[in-house]
């Protein structure tokens, strides 16, 4: 077998690059190992006998370009959540409704005493929407320098906020109120096993990817689930002529720079003159025969999916379990909190109060469920927690994750008027509808390198910080001429974007013209 180009692995980046490139002429192979593209976008059954189709792993869209969508006529929409957040806090609780500014501002008097807090908020989020506006159209172009950046965001003081101190030192300069605090430094925290001080600013460069999405910073509901954007992906990829090998493993990659043979796990060998690799620099590295990067990547979360037979009743009387669940539920998300779990889940214990995020995508997108589940009053719900890492589950996985799980929905608990078990919908064998996946188990089966979300820890948008500067003008070059990554794990990788599978695509056309 010979191709053109050979792309490892069909995450929805690998199906952007395969669909760009074979638009582009080139003959295209798309080898997963999986028996279904879409690595951590894809929509799931998970509880037999009901329709309801959850994202699995990802589930909310903010990085992806229009550009993208548009180039590769994806039929594929979001929808923007009116709510943007709802923090309970005792019997009360702040909730920050994005259509609705008056009432946000009475929500954070009501919560911390003043308007001092809701001023800081909207001077905050201007900032970073600033930023946004300078950063996001610069994701799906060559690399600029970190000087060329920081020209753009003119902004000495967001630059310096964002790029050079850590989050800590602005969040508590800005923000009095723990709570408040707490709800703005989590957008560091998502995917990333890191506190508000940490030198490395890995904190920092998690917080901008959560900021900048659109140049808005929204995060949206995928229209029909994660799934039905990989399915447009895959449906555009085909239409193009790429092939597909599923439930087929590269397990090797020769390069002498211009030409490359991959062996497969049939046993069989393609030739191909440029690869694209989707899987993570710790696979690829294995891939070459070359020394894995140390350290290890690490992932740190827990995601839990749920069906529900319908919303749990709030502590908080004041406010509706539709618009509270509509946006991002914080649990014990708290500033001193966050640094508490922290501090225990490094020194290898379950946090005492894991935080976490909980979003209940079927109040925005009804879709997701079939008619019948929605006519009961039928719920999906997603919970995202944090301070999880991979090692507290090395020993025992099951007995870890079921603790970790056990307390982290206790906080959840502390904050409804009724257990959430009474609220879980039963599968057709009768078991209720709640499943829970480790980093282990997102290194099982999706491939995560340490179950880290975004491969590696995220990168600075801008060229210069690899030691080998091999990563090129679109941050996805190799130490090979024909070898580029495509994922999650290359500049300006991570997150539901398809950024890194453009740019890939982009590397290759360039260097053929
Ligand atoms: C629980 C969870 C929640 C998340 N939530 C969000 C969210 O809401 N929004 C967001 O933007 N991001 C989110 N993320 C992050 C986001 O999903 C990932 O960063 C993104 O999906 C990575 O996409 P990718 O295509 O680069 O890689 P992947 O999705 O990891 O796909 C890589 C593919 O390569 C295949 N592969 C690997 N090695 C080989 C090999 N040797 N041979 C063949 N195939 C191979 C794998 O099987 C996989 O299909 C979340 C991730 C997780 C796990």
């Amino acid at each position: 077998m010979a191709y053109e180009v050979v792309v490892v692995g069909g995450g929805h980046n690998g199906l952007v690059a395969a669909a760009y490139l074979a638009r582009a002429g080139r003959k295209v192979l798309v080898v997963e190992r999986l028996d279904a593209v879409g690595g951590a976008a894809v929509s799931t059954r998970a509880f037999s006998g009901l329709d309801a189709r959850l994202s699995r792993y990802s589930y909310l869209v903010s990085l992806l370009p229009r550009k993208i969508v548009d180039d590769l006529g994806l039929s594929f929409a979001v929808r923007r959540r009116r709510i943007s957040s709802y923090t309970p806090q005792g019997d009360g609780g702040l909730l920050v409704d994005a259509q609705d500014p008056a009432r946000t501002r009475a929500g954070f008097a009501r919560l911390t005493g003043s308007d001092r807090e809701y001023e800081a908020w909207e001077r905050f989020y201007a900032m970073t929407h600033h930023v946004a506006q300078a950063v996001f159209p610069t994701l799906t172009q060559p690399l600029p320098t970190r000087a060329e950046l920081e020209r753009r965001v003119a902004d000495p003081a967001a630059w310096s906020a964002l790029f050079e101190r850590p989050l800590g030192e602005t969040v508590e300069a800005a923000f009095a109120d723990d709570t408040v605090r707490g709800i703005v430094l989590t957008d560091a925290l998502i995917g990333t096993f890191t506190h508000a001080h940490d030198p490395s600013l890995r904190q920092n460069r998690c917080f901008l990817y959560h900021v900048i999405g659109g140049g808005t910073g929204d995060w949206d509901v995928p229209l029909g689930g994660m799934g039905a954007f990989t399915d447009a992906l895959a449906d555009a990829a085909r239409a193009a002529g790429v092939d597909f090998a599923t439930g087929t493993e590269v397990t090797g990659i020769e390069s002498d720079g211009v030409r490359a043979e991959l062996t497969l796990s049939d046993g069989r060998t393609v030739a191909a003159r440029d690869v694209l690799v989707n899987a993570s620099p710790y696979a690829l590295a294995g891939l070459l025969g070359e020394p894995r990067p140390e350290p290890a990547p690490e992932g740190a979360q827990l995601k839990v999916n749920m069906l529900l037979r319908r919303l749990p009743r709030l502590r908080d009387a004041s406010v509706d379990p539709r618009e509270a669940f509509a946006g991002t539920f914080h649990i014990a998300e708290g500033y001193a909190g966050l640094q508490t779990a922290y501090e225990q889940a490094a020194a290898g214990r379950v946090p005492d109060a894991p935080p976490s995020e909980i979003y209940c995508h079927s109040l925005t997108d009804p879709s997701i469920l079939s008619p019948d589940l929605a006519g009961q009053g039928m719920h999906t719900l997603t919970l995202f927690g944090l301070h999880a890492p991979a090692r507290l589950f090395a020993a025992d996985p099951a007995g870890a994750k079921e603790a970790v799980l056990r307390a982290t929905l206790a906080q959840l608990d502390a904050v409804l008027a009724e257990p959430l078990e009474n609220c879980l919908a039963l599968d057709a064998a009768g078991r209720p509808c709640i499943e829970a996946k480790s980093p282990l188990d997102l290194e099982r089966e999706v491939g995560l390198p340490g179950g880290h979300i975004f491969h590696r820890d995220l990168s600075w948008p801008y060229a210069g910080q690899d030691v080998t500067d091999a990563t090129g003008r679109w941050g996805v070059g190799t130490s090979y001429a024909n070898v580029y990554l495509c994922g999650a794990g290359a500049i300006r990788g991570g997150g539901v974007s398809g950024v890194p599978g453009h740019n890939a695509a982009m590397a290759v056309l360039e260097k053929a013209r």
